[in-house]
């Protein structure tokens, strides 16, 4: 499949006091054109820190140790500022978890969707706005022409969320990273939303990079699937391979405590036992071994290797037939 996005062999520190620590190793994920992949994983997992590679917007501590990002064919880690000015926003924007910290509480919402149109040098201001209004229709704000005129206090939480989606559609990218876009809404909102961003992929025929640590939110939105564990892909595949056909112990673990999934009442929701590991220190072995209820002596000892399990199923875990 032609990928707008392909991450392959990530290796990203963050240079820390105590010395480094390893964030992201040997990452590979794709983002096919005019599909929706979904990354997930606990807190910790390296979600984020894929995605601000992904754009460039790594903090300053960072060190990439090795790999590539390849948008649309060309090398992000290699761009300089001005192209990485005209990729930010123009073929990549992103959909922070609360819009407040995105939008400028002292300016007006039609201002902001104006501004950020700055670098279409040859459109008119009276057009420019005429765009924002109609990207304010689009994702369900009604009376546009007025409301453009309000600052972001005067809209509800879910109201905020679609102008943030609206001002990161407004320079038409084809490719939109949404970072846990719903967690701060409840859940009429959050199921208005996941809709809207369905049908915004249908008609602006881009591609979404969604990253959430909700499954019910995953499966229902998305085409492809990883799965990430302590700064490593550890399973990935389309939605169904996922969920009907979990070949991790991380992965069916998650899907084991997804409360969506769990039929009896039960006293205490399930957990996975113990945490993510301190990457100050990478496990000789296989990184989910303390954790991992399979685990056998070798996993300990050797880090586990990609499987293939099924056409663009693959999961790293000894206990899988390796490629
Ligand atoms: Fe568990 Fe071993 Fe597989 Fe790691 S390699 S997930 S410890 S069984």
């Amino acid at each position: 499949m032609d990928p707008v996005l392909s991450i392959r062999d990530l290796s990203l520190d963050f240079e820390t006091p105590p010395g480094p620590v390893h964030a992201l190793r040997n990452v590979s994920l794709e983002v096919p054109r005019n599909h929706i992949v979904g990354i997930v994983g606990e807190s910790g997992s390296g979600k984020s820190t894929v995605i601000a590679a992904a754009m460039r917007l790594l903090a300053n501590n960072a060190v990439i140790r090795g790999g590539e990002v390849i948008f649309n064919g060309r090398d992000v880690l290699g761009m300089n500022q001005e192209e990485l000015r005209a990729l930010r926003g123009e073929e990549i924007s992103m959909v922070f978890q609360d819009p407040m910290t995105s939008q400028i509480p002292v300016l007006t919402i039609g201002r902001q969707m104006t501004d950020i149109q700055y670098r279409r040098r040859n459109v008119s201001m009276a057009e420019k706005r005429n765009l924002a209004v109609e990207m304010m229709r689009r994702v369900g704000i009604s009376d546009p022409e007025e409301r453009l005129d309000q600052h972001p206090h005067q809209f509800s939480g879910g109201m905020r969320q679609r102008i943030a989606i609206a001002m990161a559609l407004l320079m038409n990218p084809q490719l939109l990273i949404a970072d846990e876009p719903t967690t701060a809404l409840d859940v009429t909102m959050e199921a208005q939303i996941i809709h809207l961003l369905r049908e915004l992929k249908e008609s602006f025929e881009g591609s979404i990079l969604f990253v959430s640590h909700n499954l019910g939110l995953i499966a229902e939105l998305c085409d492809y699937v990883v799965v990430m564990y302590a700064g490593e892909v550890v399973e990935q595949g389309s939605v169904e391979d996922l969920f009907y056909r979990a070949s991790h112990p991380y992965t069916q673990a998650l899907l084991e405590c997804d409360p969506a999934r769990i039929e009896d009442a039960t006293p205490a929701l399930p957990t996975i036992p113990g945490d993510v590991p301190d990457l100050h220190i990478v496990p000789q072995g296989c990184v989910f071994a303390p954790r991992c209820p399979r685990a056998v002596a070798r996993c300990r000892e050797e880090p586990a290797q990609i499987a293939t399990i099924g056409a663009g199923h693959r999961a790293r875990c000894h206990l899988l037939g390796h490629e």
